[in-house]
């Protein structure tokens, strides 16, 4: 397995300017991070500190990817606020990556992300909303202008009310959706997700944004007798829901693309992503990633409680 690769099917690779988080409202009730960590980790869930050797992950993979930013810290979380800018400063460098950065906390994108980031059309703005209790983040990534908008509808565990108007709707170029993974008892469960939720924000979101339904969750996988236990294989998805875009200037993301990038980049030592997840061409086309499972994968950094990460 290629060192940069996620099973996280939206992405090709995680990127952790730090880890630990604590927790916003309900969507965050079963945190894999905080579940990862609890699971004979020496780390702190709660204190956020900064990696070492992972934030230069970017610079490592060669081929132009998509790096979700971060899955195991919430990059706008206060306590990152002191290092965030190493994360621009290596996303000027290496644009020839998509950047997907996804908060709980997108009120503070506005204040804490420099003009020329969010004028570049290789970083995606999401947020996160699994609940009603979480669907006022939307209007405060409504008012970021910057390129790409997107919703993770993950861990949905509700049916959302949304009552966005077609403008907003309109601002919004991409939605992930997928139900709860998790265990029957314990501390850290799942929360049932239904066929018709999922439905409900594909027949919203599909004539204007792309979508991409990522898994159905635990509680569909039990009673539907999937066999991925998240629920992410898509064959067994019901055909309406059988869908996996990403934001194309066809679909979804409506600016103009960056100049393609076509052939890979090398960095002597370093190898190239390959295989089903090698991309061919620029962050703006479409790129299927034939990535299979659907599990967080955990990092391996060991860590220095107030300090630094060292993977
Ligand atoms: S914001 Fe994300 S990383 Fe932070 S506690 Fe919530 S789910 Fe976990």
């Amino acid at each position: 397995m290629n060192k940069f690769y996620t099973n996280i099917q939206w992405t090709d690779a995680t990127w952790n300017i730090a880890r630990g988080c604590t927790k916003v409202d309900a969507d965050c009730k079963f945190c894999y991070m905080h579940r990862d960590s609890m699971n004979g980790t020496r780390f702190n869930p709660r204190i956020v500190v900064q990696t070492k050797e992972a934030i230069n992950k970017p610079t490592k993979i060669a081929t132009p990817s998509r790096i979700f930013a971060s899955s195991l810290t919430d990059v706008y979380h206060e306590h990152c606020d002191a290092f965030r800018h190493k994360m621009w400063d290596i996303i000027r460098k290496h644009n020839h990556h998509t950047y997907q950065l996804l908060t709980k906390r997108p009120e503070r994108i506005i204040q804490q992300t420099p003009p020329d980031i969010l004028k570049m059309n290789n970083v995606w703005f999401g947020t996160s909303v699994g609940s009603n209790q979480g669907v006022h983040r939307i209007k405060d990534l409504l008012q970021v202008n910057c390129q790409l908008r997107f919703i993770s509808f993950e861990p949905l565990h509700e049916d959302l009310i949304l009552n966005l108007t077609p403008s907003e709707l309109s601002m919004i170029h991409w939605v992930i959706i997928g139900g709860e993974s998790g265990n029957e008892t314990g501390l850290y469960r799942y929360r049932p997700c239904e066929h018709q939720w999922i439905e409900n924000l594909v027949t919203l979101f599909k004539p204007t944004a792309a979508v991409f339904v990522k898994q159905m969750g635990t509680h569909l996988y039990k009673s539907h007798k999937m066999s991925d236990r998240h629920g992410g294989e898509i064959s067994e998805f019901p055909i309406q829901l059988q869908i996996r875009d990403f934001p194309t200037p066809d679909i979804g993301f409506k600016v103009n693309p960056s100049p393609l990038v076509t052939s890979a980049l090398t960095v002597p030592g370093v190898p190239a992503i390959t295989g089903s997840t090698a991309l061919t061409a620029g962050p703006s086309q479409v790129l299927s990633s034939g990535v299979n499972g659907s599990n967080q994968s955990s990092s391996s950094s060991s860590v220095s409680q107030g300090g630094i990460i060292t993977p």
